[in-house]
């Protein structure tokens, strides 16, 4: 195998395709099967030799069977703290670290991790490979752990999760700097995490076999009551506007109550940290019992309202808006004097929890993030027909009337 990948590796970039193809042929029929299924909807990736890697895990878990290699998964963290992008620069001036997990989106790790996406898939921040083989790798390893072993990712994100708090906490009491945190979970999925629900004492049960992978002692001592920094509730926000959403939403004066944890019962990740919030964007339809500290915007996708019947009867009627436009008419609608109440610039600042309710999010189209072969496999066009901007994003016309549709907004 090695011999075979040396080879492919010192081919042109043109000729290294047709060779992988033919590589394929040698695999093991049921792992070939699998990788094609998720390469066909990954380009990008189809010619790299992140291959090589992708293969390993694939053939890592087929070996393993439920329990993932340990070594697989050791040295590379869940989330990721975010401050380079612009979009997450105003969050962090006024106090807010991001914190985002970032798996493989869509089909790329076999597992579909965004089941309602449309045209959207096309500028894919997460699939465009801008970001490097290395950054789908983690993303692939994250959302094979999420898949294979449920509790084990759920312990590791516990963990991660309490880690940052703490250093947000330790940093606060040192008046180094004032934080706060809030984790974004898909940052490339659109995973119901308000249904992901595991017991305590399953995750108990791991110990045994991957202590050197998580601090378990750091977990009982969170389930049981007894951690300094974070004692059921013990942390608070230093930032007003999101302390006061908080009580608003937990509709109650102080935050700082939480109920004796019972092993044995399942909860999600939201019951767990309930003073402290998550956000996401999503495409699903119809999310209920939606936690208080989970804020959630709904990210309209062109491409689903023209091929489902009912799309926009179906639009969340409780949630902000999300839409794709192009960057003139996003900078047409912020300075409008009858439009710049009820939207936001949301390429400006990705925190989306600061938002006031019933406005309309503002993305503007990226040229330089398209995937052109989905994009004309998805509209059924061949690729030099396609206008992009056209096919993606809401044009003037378009988008008056949608707005009229838009029952906040009349
Ligand atoms: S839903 Fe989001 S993460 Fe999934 S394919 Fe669309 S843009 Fe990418």
């Amino acid at each position: 195998m090695k011999a075979e990948l040396k080879k492919i590796a010192n081919l042109t970039y043109s000729k290294r395709r047709k060779a992988i193809k033919n590589w394929f042929k040698s695999l093991d029929e049921e792992i070939k099967k699998e990788l094609e299924k998720a390469l066909e909807d990954s380009p990008h990736w189809k010619t790299s030799l992140t291959l090589k890697k992708l293969i390993d895990l694939y053939v890592g878990y087929k070996k393993f069977g439920n329990y993932v290699s340990e070594n697989l998964y050791k040295g590379f963290e869940l989330l990721e703290k975010n401050k380079s992008h612009d979009r997450f620069k105003i969050p962090l001036q006024k106090g807010i670290t991001i914190y985002t997990l970032s798996l493989a989106p869509h089909k790329v790790s076999t597992y579909n991790t965004c089941p309602h996406a449309g045209i959207c898939k096309a500028i894919c921040l997460g699939d465009n490979g801008r970001n490097g083989n290395r950054q789908m790798f983690k993303r692939i390893k994250r959302t094979l752990l999420f898949l294979k072993n449920r509790n084990l990712f759920l312990a590791k994100l516990i963990e991660e999760i309490l880690y940052t708090i703490k250093i947000a906490k330790d940093k606060r009491k040192d008046k180094r700097l004032d934080l706060d945190v809030v984790f974004r979970l898909n940052n490339f999925s659109d995973i119901l995490w308000e249904n992901i629900k595991f017991r305590p004492v399953d995750i108990f049960n791991l110990e045994d076999r991957y202590t050197d992978l998580v601090q378990f002692e750091v977990l009982r001592n969170l389930f049981e009551g007894n951690l300094d920094f974070y004692r059921r509730g013990g942390y608070k926000y230093k930032n007003e506007t999101l302390a006061n959403k908080l009580k608003e939403a937990y509709k109650v004066e102080n935050t700082n109550s939480f109920p004796k944890l019972n092993m044995e019962e399942k909860i999600s990740i939201f019951e767990l940290f309930p003073d402290i919030w998550f956000y996401d964007y999503t495409k699903h339809p119809n999310r209920e019992n939606i936690p208080p500290n989970y804020h959630l915007t709904f990210s309209y996708d062109k491409g689903n309202a023209k091929k489902e019947k009912n799309y926009k009867d179906n639009i969340p009627k409780d949630k902000n808006l999300a839409v794709i436009v192009s960057e003139t008419l996003k900078n047409d609608l912020i300075k409008n004097s009858d439009w710049k109440d009820k939207v936001i610039d949301g390429d400006e600042n990705d925190c989306r929890i600061l938002d006031d309710d019933k406005k309309l999010i503002l993305l503007s189209y990226r040229k330089g993030d398209l995937d052109r072969e989905y994009l004309a496999k998805y509209l059924k066009k061949s690729e030099n027909k396609i206008n992009p901007e056209e096919e993606i994003a809401l044009t003037p016309d378009e988008f008056k009337k949608f707005s009229k549709e838009i029952r906040f907004i009349n």
